[in-house]
């Protein structure tokens, strides 16, 4: 794999990466779409990173399948696929981590405390490992796009980060590998994660400048769902995470929220900009 991509750079090819934990779908094509369009060689790694999950989630029953994912970046011309062995990333005795302060233990990050400081590691490694002139990450992981973002700037990787936008279902689900986990009743119930961040958006435009006013009607709204238990919905300046209460113009503010449907646990967002 480092030789492919070695070579490809020593003939001035412009690397891009695409990293994904497998088991591919719609919105990892479009971010592999992206690379294409940005780089000459797309690269795309699949790794179950173990480290960004916590004792009690979901590492184990991670949907995983390799031959389908294989055959999927075929089809869609991905040019190097990297699927390393967790020996591989973390030998015995690992110790050293990215962790980005501040950010990482906020919204997603007081839930999942060790979550962004197994993402950052992973990644980091990745950009060491690939050295890519770009890489793609989805707009669905806000906070991780943000997070990613810092350390780059904070510990110099030269690598552009895009952000590509949200894949989602005929009726407004984001795409996500863990959607196989719901129940049909849970599966129905999780369409109105988008539909409250979309009225969101229309309080927002219709003239709301208070968050709490904003936050307090997306909750109302999931939980008119039997299975939806919500973890937090909030507001939050787009770029630097920092929280907001009362919106204003030109800012463009992240509404970002998990809600749990049985065990499975999903995250959305939108961003309003007025
Ligand atoms: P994952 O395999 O879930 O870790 O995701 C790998 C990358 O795909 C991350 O940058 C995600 O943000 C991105 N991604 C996952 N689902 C979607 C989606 N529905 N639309 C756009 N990007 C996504």
């Amino acid at each position: 794999m480092q030789m492919i991509v070695r070579e490809s750079r020593r003939r001035g090819k412009r690397i891009g990466l695409v990293p994904t934990m497998g088991f591919l779908h719609e919105g990892h094509k479009s971010l592999i779409q992206k690379a294409r369009e940005v780089s000459d060689l797309v690269v795309v790694s699949i790794f179950v990173n173990p480290t960004q999950f916590a004792p009690n989630e979901d590492f184990d029953r991670y949907p995983r399948d390799m031959e389908r994912d294989k055959a999927i970046s075929e089809s869609v011309g991905v040019d190097v696929l990297f699927t390393p062995g967790v020996e591989e990333m973390y030998p015995a005795g690992f110790s050293t981590y990215v962790v980005s302060e501040g950010m990482s233990s906020i919204l997603e990050g007081k839930f999942r405390p060790t979550h962004f400081r197994g993402v950052a590691t992973i990644v980091a490694k990745l950009f060491l490992i690939i050295q890519p002139d770009a890489a793609v990450f989805g707009q669905k992981d806000a906070q991780q796009c943000a997070v990613i973002k810092h350390m780059v700037r904070d510990l110099n990787f030269g690598v552009a980060i895009i952000a590509a936008p949200i894949v989602r279902e005929d009726d407004g689900l984001a795409i996500s590998s863990r959607n196989i986990y719901l129940s049909p009743e849970e599966r129905n119930d999780a369409a109105i994660l988008f539909y409250s961040l979309r009225k969101a958006e229309e309080m927002i435009r219709g003239g709301e400048r208070y968050a709490a006013a904003v936050m307090r009607e997306v909750e109302k709204i999931i939980r008119t769902k039997r299975t939806a238990m919500i973890d937090y919905v909030a507001v939050n300046d787009a770029e630097s995470l920092t929280e907001i209460s009362e919106l204003q113009k030109e800012k463009p503010v992240l509404i970002s929220l998990a809600v749990r449907f049985g065990k499975t646990r999903l995250i959305d967002n939108i961003i309003v900009q007025l």
